[in-house]
């Protein structure tokens, strides 16, 4: 204990650390193939299908036997006959003879005989038209294969396609689509309940009385999980007395993962967090060095066999944006199945500006990250405003957040997360 009675702040990291310590992802299912997206395969995936399954064109054109037009050019056309058309979603009912053609769709059937495919630009057809000419002169050379996808060319039947821990997203669910994984098995997502404190707030959109301000942690924190992958349920606002707090927090525990909590956490005479939280699981972690965000508390509590984290995250909306960045996040992502758990880009960037440090804590600074005109692949971080924990303009016109250790000049070089909203 420091000469005030409070514990030692601790290291960001070591900090981390310890929210992170024995984590394991979340029990399993199997989901619907749209409802994967945004989580992580607990097994491997293999094709059930060859992909394409049969030659098909690439070309809007017509299906040749190549050794027909070896010698066609602009100046020396080729004449075939055609016999017919091959539709997309058709299979072809006639063989390309020698001195024939088929009109073909793209993806359609090669036809039995034919082995390429012209496109309907080098020939005299006229491309969109709609009855099939009697003839057709071909005005380029086509080698065997030309314009053919091949059976087999993307995937095989039996082959490999995401292993376990792959993150699923809009480009994975087309490849299983495609290859008939009409459901997979995924972590569970992340059950996140959001809770506010606070006698002096009042829901966004209904009327301010006097001294009151609107709770906008509870929309935030709501958005910020979901975009770390969790199922999110708003508890409301607790008044700032021990029971209240309580009845909200057990209601939480008995269906969360995570319980996050904005308000109450530091060691005002209405400040009930932590001994809310001692009351229903182990204090694991409180006070960390960084600013904004130094009033944290974290602990875990059991209910009927399963682990769940408990978060108490500053009142200061900057603060909460902050620490949900810097321990929710990851803790969401470790849940999920994520290998990648710290996952926002770092970069480097020289400070635009002096940045004055905190005796004691890791700064963490809303900044724009831009590039730096006078270094190629450069970077520079300048203040996006003014930087007190309660100052949202500023927090909503950064793009990074840099870590500063200590009080440093312009162009001095610091470490920055990557943020992309979303
Ligand atoms: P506290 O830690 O509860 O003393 O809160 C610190 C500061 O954050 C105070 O100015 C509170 O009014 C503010 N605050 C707490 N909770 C919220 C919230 N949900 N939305 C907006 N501001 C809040
Ligand atoms: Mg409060």
């Amino acid at each position: 204990m420091s000469a005030a009675g409070l514990p030692p702040l601790i290291p960001l990291e070591e900090a981390q650390g310890r929210v992170l310590e024995g984590v394991t992802p979340l029990p399993t299912e199997i989901v619907g193939l749209e409802e994967a997206a945004g989580r992580v395969l607990a097994r491997p995936v293999t094709s059930k299908l060859t992909v394409p399954p049969w030659d098909n064109s690439a070309m809007d054109g017509f299906a040749v036997r190549s050794a027909d037009v070896a010698a066609a050019s602009g100046l020396t056309p080729v004449t075939l006959r055609v016999l017919g058309e091959v539709p997309a979603g058709g299979a072809p009912d006639l063989a390309v003879e020698p001195g024939t053609a088929l009109r073909i769709m793209t993806g359609a059937m090669v036809p039995p005989g034919a082995d390429a495919v012209v496109p309907v630009e080098d020939t005299d057809a006229e491309p969109g038209q709609a009855a099939l000419p009697a003839e057709v002169a071909i005005r380029v050379e086509a080698r065997p294969g030309t314009n053919i996808r091949r059976a087999g060319s993307d995937v095989r039947a039996g082959a490999p396609l995401l292993p376990a821990g792959s993150a699923i997203g809009a480009a994975a669910v087309a490849l299983l689509g495609a290859t008939d994984n009409a459901a997979v098995e995924v972590h569970r997502r992340p059950r996140v309940a959001v809770v506010s404190t606070g006698d002096e707030l009042v829901p966004v959109g209904e009327p301010l009385g006097p001294a009151r301000i609107h709770d906008s942690n509870g929309p935030a924190l709501a958005v910020q999980a979901r975009a770390a992958g969790a199922e999110v349920r708003r508890l409301g606002i607790a008044r700032d007395a021990l029971p209240d707090l309580l009845a909200l927090l057990r209601e939480a525990v008995a269906w969360a993962d995570v319980v996050v909590l904005s308000g109450g956490v530091s060691v005002g005479a209405h400040d009930h967090v932590k001994p809310a939280f001692s009351t229903l699981g182990t204090m694991a972690l409180w006070r960390v060095a960084i600013k904004p965000g130094r009033p944290f508390a974290f602990a875990r509590a059991r209910e009927d066999g399963r682990e769940v984290a408990l978060f108490g995250l500053p009142g200061n909306p900057v603060s909460v944006y902050v620490t949900f960045e810097l321990f929710v996040r990851p803790l969401l992502r470790a849940l999920a199945g994520h290998a990648a758990i710290f996952d926002r880009p770092v970069r480097r960037a020289r400070l635009v500006e002096p940045l004055a440090g905190s005796p004691g804590r890791l700064t963490v600074a809303r900044d724009v990250l831009e590039p730096d005109p006078e270094r190629p692949d450069g970077l520079l971080a300048r203040s996006s405003g003014g930087q007190d924990s309660y100052m949202l303009a500023s927090l909503a016109a950064a793009n990074g957040l840099a870590f500063v250790p200590e009080s440093l000049p312009a162009g001095a070089e610091v470490e920055a997360w990557e943020l992309r909203e979303g």
